[in-house]
């Protein structure tokens, strides 16, 4: 086979360079007129499916402290305390006997696997919709759920959700749904499969 020379190198290196631009160009191209992915959030509203797990949802006064949720966890990040013995009343649905001390979970561990809410037997921890829970610190990033819960929430307030529910409506509604202890998934926006 005859080596090639320096000219034919030359002009070989010029080819690849410009077809390899020339690829790369037919691919930026397809791009612009594709439809776009990303979102201007917050002021636009993401769409989630109902199995979307997000930041949980708790509701303290059915929790008997079992810590079956605790042990399924496979990052030990949920932290449970409780006075004494609890259990549901057959009447009222709610968790009566010793106090719930603590409830908290760590989302600096947790990687939302939704394990924790399989064994629950009072169905009282669920996956939310929120999937932005930016703070300030790291002692922030621990949920203190039982502690929220005295103010009737079932997740945390979002700071974007404080923050934007005066300009963007769809916030506003979002934030008065949390404000007001409101699951945002219930077994029936789930269909069975
Ligand atoms: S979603 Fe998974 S990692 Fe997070 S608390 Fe539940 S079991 Fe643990
Ligand atoms: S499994 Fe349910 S009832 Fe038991 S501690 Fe966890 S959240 Fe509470």
């Amino acid at each position: 086979m005859a080596a090639t020379s320096p000219a034919q190198l030359y002009f070989r290196n010029i080819y690849d360079a410009v077809k390899s631009i020339l690829i790369g160009m037919r691919i930026t191209l397809k791009y612009c007129f594709s439809k776009t992915i990303t979102i201007q959030y917050p002021h636009e509203r993401i769409a989630f499916a109902p199995r979307y797990r997000g930041i949980h949802e708790f509701e303290a006064d059915k929790c008997i402290a079992c810590d079956q949720c605790a042990k399924a966890c496979p990052v030990d990040c949920i932290y449970i305390d409780k006075s004494a013995p609890r259990k549901v009343d057959k009447e009222t649905g709610k968790a009566i006997g010793g106090e719930l001390l603590r409830y908290a979970i760590d989302y600096q561990k947790c990687m939302f696997c939704g394990l924790c809410t399989e064994p629950c037997p009072t169905d009282c921890i669920h996956m939310g919709k929120n999937h932005d829970l930016s703070s300030y610190s790291r002692d922030e990033m621990v949920v203190e759920f039982a502690e929220i819960s005295k103010q009737g929430l079932k997740t945390p307030m979002p700071l974007w959700a404080q923050r934007n529910a005066g300009t963007i409506p769809w916030v506003a509604s979002e934030k008065e749904r949390i404000e007001k202890g409101k699951l945002a998934t219930t077994d029936a926006d789930i269909t069975a499969v």
